[in-house]
């Protein structure tokens, strides 16, 4: 069955369509034209959004939890609540992330979550308007431990191929970025095979100086995680790996637009070096997301969560963003408008990790996976698979 949905714009994200027509058949996207290229047809099931935007669904490729659920501790019954709640704010993809844990538990983890990657392609139709996770994320352990923030420091591990070699089979393969300190002896090796095996390779958690940075990227790393947050700080005669990141276009860089992380001025800063075709936006949302203050669970980290900042011994500690918010927040913090701020949100972290083929664009044949935003960027309505 064909449906039209009809909206005052479309962003692809790459272009802006005024008065948009976006044809759905069978899940997937079977023509995008405008009101004045194509009559409107009459014989198919409509659904206008009037005044709306509609976008390609958030892609979030850094986010712990939310909805009460840690992406390590959840099990696989109830991760559909994370979808869930990651659909109403417009997410209809994500990559669960890791915390520097005990190895066995980081390993049953990967495993519960390589299951929810492959059964998340087999979501039924009917109540099923979720976020799937598409590949994980593992922040750690290879860690600074003086840039750990509060990866627990009996928890990092040195860098080395037979570990990596672990979490990629517990995983079963589904482990699609890694966040990595490039100092470490050992990363060099860990990154070039990671590369090989197709993993988005992001420096971060790091005190890597500038040419540290350099060889992590001529050895494969392409992005770089939480910029500002946990990495060395830039100096102007010490640039170090933020002098790196912010200045070479080859690779992507995400940034947690929260106002709380980085202050609006930085993320505009932060905008204006890696431009609209290099800015990632994340959450690095955790279980508390969606939810009353109170002490929450990382992975093995206890969190008090205080007006939604939350903390670990005066540490952040991940978030309380909604990737809806922090599209908001681009727009408030900076002069980008709406269809660049979902840009950073949707085709770019695809890019990132190499799934822009099918996800974070709306194209034809592409998975009618998309977000109806109104023009002040609220989500008003988030479809999957053209539900
Ligand atoms: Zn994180």
């Amino acid at each position: 069955m064909k449906t039209l949905f009809t909206a005052r714009r479309l962003y692809t994200p790459l272009e802006e369509i005024q008065h948009a027509l976006l044809f759905v058949e069978d899940g997937l996207i079977a023509e995008i034209s405008s009101r004045s290229a194509k009559e409107t047809p009459h014989n198919v099931a409509r659904i206008d959004f009037d005044d709306a935007a509609i976008a390609p669904g958030y892609v979030d490729i850094h986010i712990h939890g939310g909805a009460g659920l840690d992406v390590m501790l959840a099990s696989q019954a109830e991760l559909p609540r994370l979808g869930k709640f990651l659909a109403a704010h417009g997410v209809t993809s994500y990559f669960p992330t890791t915390v520097a844990a005990p190895l066995d538990q980081t390993c049953a983890a990967l495993e519960r979550m390589a299951a929810a990657i492959e059964d998340g392609t087999t979501i039924a139709n009917g109540d099923s308007v979720q976020a799937r996770p598409l590949g994980v994320h593992l922040e750690g352990p290879f860690l600074s431990h003086k840039r750990r923030g509060v990866h627990p420091p009996e928890n990092l591990v040195l860098p080395s191929i037979e570990i990596f070699e672990r979490f990629w089979q517990a995983s079963r393969g589904h482990v699609r970025m890694m966040t990595i300190a490039p100092e470490l002896p050992g990363a060099l090796e860990v990154i070039s095979e990671a590369a090989r095996r197709n993993v988005c390779v992001s420096i971060g958690h790091s005190d890597a100086e500038m040419p540290i940075a350099q060889a992590a990227v001529a050895a494969g790393a392409r992005h770089a995680t939480h910029t500002f947050n946990a990495m060395r700080p830039l100096d102007h005669r010490d640039p170090g790996i933020l002098g790196e990141v912010l200045t070479n276009s080859r690779i992507g860089a995400d940034i947690i637009a929260d106002g709380i992380h980085v202050s609006p001025a930085i993320v505009k800063l932060f905008l204006q070096a890696k431009g609209v075709d290099g800015a990632v936006l994340i959450t690095d949302a955790i279980a508390a997301t969606g939810m009353p203050d109170g002490r929450y669970q990382l992975g093995p980290i206890q969190v008090d969560v205080k007006d939604g900042k939350c903390t670990t011994d005066g540490k952040l500690a991940g978030s309380t963003l909604t990737m809806d918010r922090a599209v908001r927040n681009v727009t408030q913090f900076s002069n980008w408008g709406l269809r660049d701020a979902v840009q950073a949100a949707t085709l770019n972290p695809a890019r990132a990790v190499g799934l822009a083929k099918h996800h974070g664009l709306l194209a034809p044949g592409v998975e009618a996976s998309f977000v109806v935003l109104s023009p002040a960027g609220e989500v008003l309505r988030t479809v999957v698979r053209g539900v």
